[in-house]
This record gives C-alpha cells, sequence and structure tokens, in this order.
C-alpha cells in the first residue's frame, strides 16, 4: 500500500483528478467543497497542500496520522530499502530539524524583508540555519 493510497483510506469526499492526483475534503478545517489537493511524488512522497491554507501537520494530526504518513513506507520492494538505510536521519527527525532551522531562517528574513539591520550574530546564525537546511535538502532528495 503506498502512503498516498493509506492516506485517501482517512479522508472524506475523495475524487481522483488525474493521473496520481486527488482532490479531498480537508480534515484540517470545516471544509464543505474539497479544498485539499494530493498528489504522489516521483519518490512515493505525498504532497498535501490545503487550499485553506492548513499546514499539513495539522492535516494529517486531524485523522490521528503524524508527518511520517507522507513518507513512503520504509518495507518497500527489494532494492529500494538499502539507498534509504544510508540516511543519518529518519524522515520525522528531518522534519524537525527542518522546522526549527526554517523558524530561524523565516525570524532572520522577515527583517530584511523589513529593511531592518541584521546584528551580526544572527546574520551568522542564519548563515549557520542556510547551511543546515540546504543540507537537509540533499538529504531528502537522497543525494548524501
Ligand atoms: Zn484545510
Amino acid at each position: 500500500v503506498s502512503a498516498l493510497d493509506n492516506l485517501l483510506r482517512h479522508l472524506d469526499g475523495v475524487k481522483r483528478t488525474g493521473d496520481g492526483r486527488y482532490i479531498a475534503r480537508c480534515p484540517a478545517h470545516d471544509d464543505r467543497h474539497p479544498s485539499l489537493s494530493l498528489r504522489e511524488a516521483d519518490d512515493g512522497k505525498v504532497l498535501a497542500i490545503c487550499r485553506a491554507g492548513c499546514a499539513v501537520d495539522q492535516i494529517v494530526n486531524a485523522i490521528g496520522l503524524d508527518l511520517t504518513a507522507l513518507f513512503p513506507p520504509r518495507q518497500g520492494t527489494p532494492g529500494e530499502g538499502a539507498p534509504r538505510q544510508k540516511q543519518p536521519f529518519s524522515a520525522t527527525d528531518l522534519l524537525l530539524i527542518a522546522g526549527y532551522e526554517a523558524h530561524v531562517a523565516g525570524v532572520v528574513l522577515a527583517d530584511v524583508g523589513a529593511g531592518k539591520a541584521i546584528p551580526e550574530a544572527d546574520r551568522l546564525r542564519a548563515r549557520e540555519a542556510a547551511s543546515r537546511l540546504i543540507h537537509i535538502a540533499e538529504v531528502a532528495h537522497g543525494r548524501r
């Protein structure tokens, strides 16, 4: 069972809109017309986007799942499992670290966007956050 099929089983008002694409009623808000779009990426990960702006963790939590539900099951076809075991972090770890670093980067970027001067300490911390986020993106794409 793919991650997408598993998610669809927990959702109401599911409609297929194309190859590997579905819409459903968002479980995280009072959704009368389906506003949650779901798509399976080539690597088996699920991209879930609510048009009302619900965060993806709210969506999976609302149906009693967590963020790992968006990732393909680890016991996949033979040969698929091997590269994944090289990953130093679990999917959950990566999301937690990425979320934290994204928060740090977002705070500094908000100041940049507002035209404020950035203190040296914040600038260095933002550089560290940027390097971690890039590393996480590479791990998530299976490049390391
Ligand atoms: Zn929603």
